[in-house]
């Protein structure tokens, strides 16, 4: 018996003991699925889910890093079929040179194909959400085993597993619907805005123009510049676009991780004075407005992944990330948050402030048409009574926090954030009606009702 390894998600706050089964074959994937330890079996891809989501204490985790082949590519079509521990990092390399490029790009691309459909992932602003674009896929579930899962098929099934936060079976295999793209390139324009007003406008006005928009904000700034941002907006460059020089490279996609964090670093280093120092220089040195500047996909999509284990400068208490979306119309709630963080001088580094113009299809999928705003947080005591009040106005508001994201929200204001989730706990309990698919966040949260249930 292998013996207990100790899981964190990416924000390192309350890391749990479990038996970590990494199966490599479709048998060992049912048997661990229908015949799982008394507390049960969770899926777990790269673990950048924030809290507890892909993690089980005393229990089962059943990792897909060995299921990590590309089965096949159809050019005719433009899919692609993968197992689910491939990694969003690994399809870009192989797909790029070939003229592909998946149709929803989250901010790193250390997330697996399983981890994306679990959280019905979404990227800058439009195009829908991961699972928009997922034709099939195979998944094994306590009640039914291994089988195929198709929208068309059994629309339930697949908008309760998308989205599901690993609670209605572990996926195994997906065939993703991908975009042509003809470089890996992005033609971007920066500007920088003078508060969320202004940016908020901006966005409006011209997001219309761009593929991808993300504003990049100053939470520590206050005053006339509350919400300061630094909005990118960007294409995929066409070949012509590249400047003579790119044209041999125009499709090539070879990241490299510039840095390491150390992997020991004080509490309390992040403070509001080197934070807000931070966002001053950033904030500064961004150009004033730059137009049609050529940038690789790293540094567009994942400027982040560039420096390996960033989450440890957040010291061993770890970080929060909030993440909430209001519909349009409700400008105000993402003000009134700028000023709660900002007046209350939580060190944060940048927020990033992005536009849905989808509602999630899943059931209890995050995104809706509105405002989102994400941002990283130190983990202290402190935090509890600033999240939490702004949780009562997202739900006024008529909006909700991410899942994925989440390691602190209150059990009690899940269904009105997520109105469909009596819908989503009847198909959930069809698939697994004894419950074997649990997890921290769901004995945290009661996600899948197990709990009032009493198991
Ligand atoms: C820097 C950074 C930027 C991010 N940017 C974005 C963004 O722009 N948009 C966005 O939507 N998200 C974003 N995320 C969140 C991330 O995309 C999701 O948390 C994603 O689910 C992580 O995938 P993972 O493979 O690491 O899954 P894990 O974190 O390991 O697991 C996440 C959930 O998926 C389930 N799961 C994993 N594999 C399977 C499987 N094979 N079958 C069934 N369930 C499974 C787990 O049980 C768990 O509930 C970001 C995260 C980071 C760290």
């Amino acid at each position: 018996m292998a013996a207990p390894e100790l899981l964190s998600g990416w924000g390192r706050t309350s890391p749990t003991l479990a038996t970590v089964h990494r199966p490599d074959d479709l048998e060992q994937i049912v048997s661990q699925v229908t015949a799982p330890s008394p507390r049960g079996v969770i899926a777990r891809g790269l673990g950048r889910s924030y809290g507890d989501a892909a993690q089980n204490a005393g229990g089962d985790v059943l990792s897909c890093s060995k299921l990590d082949r590309v089965l096949a590519i159809d050019v005719e079509k433009g899919t692609v079929t993968v197992e689910s521990g491939v990694s969003l990092d690994t399809l870009l390399r192989v797909l790029l040179p070939l003229g592909w490029f998946p149709m929803v790009i989250p901010g790193t691309s250390y997330v697996t194909v399983g981890g994306a459909i679990a959280s019905d992932i979404h990227g800058k602003f439009r195009h829908g959400s991961f699972a928009d674009y997922v034709d099939r896929m195979r998944i094994v579930t306590p009640a039914r085993g291994a089988y195929m899962l198709e929208p068309e098929a059994d629309a339930n099934g697949f908008w309760a597993t998308s989205g599901g936060m690993g609670l209605t079976g572990v996926v195994t295999e997906a065939t993703l619907k991908l975009q042509s793209v003809e470089t890996s390139r992005i033609v971007c324009d920066t500007e920088r805005t003078n508060d969320v007003d202004d940016c908020m406008e901006r966005m409006l006005e011209r997001d219309h123009e761009y593929r991808y928009s993300v504003a990049w904000i100053d939470c520590l700034a206050s005053g006339g510049h509350l919400g300061r941002a630094v909005l990118t907006r960007g294409n995929h460059a066409t070949f012509d676009e590249l400047p003579v020089s790119d044209r041999s490279t125009a499709r090539e996609y070879v990241p490299r991780t510039l840095l390491a964090a150390p992997p020991w670093i004080p509490n309390g280093l992040l403070n509001p004075v080197t934070v807000r120092a931070f966002n001053e220089l950033w904030f500064r040195r961004a150009p004033r407005t730059t137009h049609r500047v050529v940038e690789g996909i790293k540094p567009f999509f994942f400027p982040l992944d560039s420096v390996r284990d960033w989450n440890r400068i957040y010291g061993p208490r770890g970080f929060v990330q909030y993440q909430f979306v209001v519909p349009f119309g409700s400008e105000q709630v993402v003000r009134t948050a700028l000023e709660r963080f900002s007046a209350a001088r939580v060190p944060t580094f940048l927020a990033v402030l992005k536009r849905f113009e989808h509602d999630s299809r899943s059931l209890i999928g995050f995104p809706m048409s509105g405002w989102t705003l994400a941002l990283d947080i130190p983990a202290s005591p402190r935090l509890a009574p600033l999240l939490d009040g702004l949780d009562e106005l997202v739900v006024e508001a008529g909006g909700r926090v991410y899942l994925t994201k989440d390691s602190r929200l209150r059990p009690e204001l899940l269904a009105a954030m997520y109105p469909r989730l009596d819908e989503w706990r009847s198909t959930r309990a069809a698939l697994d009606p004894d419950n074997l698919l649990r997890s921290d966040m769901d004995r945290r949260l009661d996600l899948s009702g197990a709990g009032r249930r009493g198991s």
